[in-house]
């Protein structure tokens, strides 16, 4: 202690000129000498702390563990900085504690050992410390809050261009319905033209003749002009039928209506109007055994579908041929063959028989429209049937449709 009295103001000479607060303790912790430094960080007056106990400057919570520090730190006694990995506090003349820094030096004079303190009052550095800290927190909670409404509006984006996908296959989907039903009617027009003239022209001749037949005697002659006009109505009435068929299925608007028949009523039905149009020596053989089979489908498709392909059938077969109508069922399917010997399908053009409008080469003398094939089987597949054929040139053709039954009620 005296030593520093002693040499009081060498001390105060070397250590105003340090900017840090220094103070001097012995063994017994007790200040021994501080720098303006240190009483202006504490809030003491010149010389005011020397002979104080170093715990004034400590707040009362750490007097016991820095007493403890202190001990163990002359015992080792060597340079080092002080409060490594933790956080130090002093406190001032009134009471106020504040953050700190400190270095240790030890040193020895005249045989006694001292403990130079370097102090550093940190709460400016705190707090700027905090205030980055806060602003960091502030800016991570806006960079959330942004990174979700980012998120959000990615999820609003994606809606909309789903939306917006789906209203243009939407659109996409009209047009091409409206370009489709616009190209068939163009295709009817050009068709009418052509496939109506005949027919209409036979008829005509037909309506003409009967007028001059004017004797009871002919009415034999009478009769069969009658039925050449029926069956040109009828063949004219069927290509409607197949336009309207595909304008419906074109636009979605066929309505299927299932009910239960007799399978042999169809059967008739359709042998019936087919005959009509035997050429001379065809004939068409159909099983007479069906008379008890009762079946649940759309009634007027299955007449569609058999009425097109033994039309067929008869047209593209010659004379004296014979049509085969069979029936099978197994396993909960209906199948119906229909085969003829007749000019049958070029191997070439067969990969074509079902598009719209397709005629294969060897069928253009005769009359048709090449709708008919393809509206059998779009309404087969929209009811779960098939259809397939198997075919020769000159030979003859089988067409094989298929349709899936529950059962078949047998009625005795
Ligand atoms: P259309 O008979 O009015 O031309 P379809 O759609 O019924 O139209 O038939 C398409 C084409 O398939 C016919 O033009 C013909 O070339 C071929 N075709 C269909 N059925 C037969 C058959 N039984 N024998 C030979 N060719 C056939």
């Amino acid at each position: 202690m005296r030593v520093f009295k002693e040499n009081n103001n060498i001390f105060r000479l070397l250590s105003e000129a340090v900017s840090e607060g220094i103070i001097v303790v012995n063994k017994e912790q007790v200040i021994v000498a501080t720098n303006g430094f240190a009483n202006s960080i504490f809030g003491y007056a010149t010389d005011e702390l020397v002979g104080k106990h170093l715990d004034v400057l400590i707040p009362p919570k750490y007097h016991h563990s820095h007493s403890v520090h202190f001990n163990s730190f002359v015992a080792n006694s060597e340079k080092r900085h002080m409060g490594k990995g933790r956080e130090l506090y002093g406190v001032r003349k009134d009471g106020a504690e504040f953050p700190l820094e400190a270095g240790l030096n030890p040193f020895t004079i005249y045989g006694t050992d001292y403990v130079m303190a370097l102090i550093i009052d940190i709460s400016e550095r705190k707090q700027q410390e905090k205030e980055i800290f806060d602003l960091n927190t502030k800016l991570e909670h806006k960079i959330e809050e942004r990174t979700q409404e980012l998120h959000d509006t990615i999820l609003e984006l994606k809606e909309e261009v789903r939306l917006r996908k789906e209203a243009e296959s939407r659109m996409k989907e009209s047009l091409k319905k409206e370009r489709d039903l616009n190209d068939l009617k163009t295709k009817f027009l050009s068709m009418v033209s052509h496939e109506f003239k005949t027919p209409l022209g036979g008829i005509l001749t037909s309506a003409t003749l009967i007028g001059k037949y004017t004797t009871v005697a002919q009415q034999d002659k009478r009769e069969r002009h009658l039925t050449t006009i029926k069956n040109k109505v009828k063949y004219l009435d069927n290509i409607l039928n197949d336009f309207l068929s595909i304008e419906r299925l074109e636009s979605g608007k066929v309505n299927y209506k299932f009910s239960k028949f007799p399978l042999s009523k169809v059967i008739n039905e359709v042998v019936y109007n087919a005959n009509m149009l035997l050429k001379d020596g065809q004939r068409i053989r159909y099983p007479q055994d069906i008379d008890e089979y009762t079946i649940e489908f759309d009634e007027k498709i299955l007449e569609l579908v058999l009425s097109n392909l033994i039309h067929n059938a008869v047209k593209y077969s010659a004379e004296n041929t014979i049509i085969d109508v069979q029936v099978h069922f197994k396993e909960g399917i209906l199948t119906f063959k229909i085969i003829d010997q007749g000019i049958g399908i070029p191997e070439k053009e067969q990969k074509f028989i079902f598009k719209r409008y397709f005629r294969a080469e060897n069928a253009l003398l005769d009359q048709g429209t090449g709708i008919g094939l393809n509206i059998v089987k779009s309404h087969l597949e929209n009811l779960g049937g098939r259809i397939n054929f198997i075919s020769k040139e000159n030979v003859g053709s089988t067409f094989i449709v298929t349709i899936p039954i529950e059962s078949v009620n047998y009625h005795s």
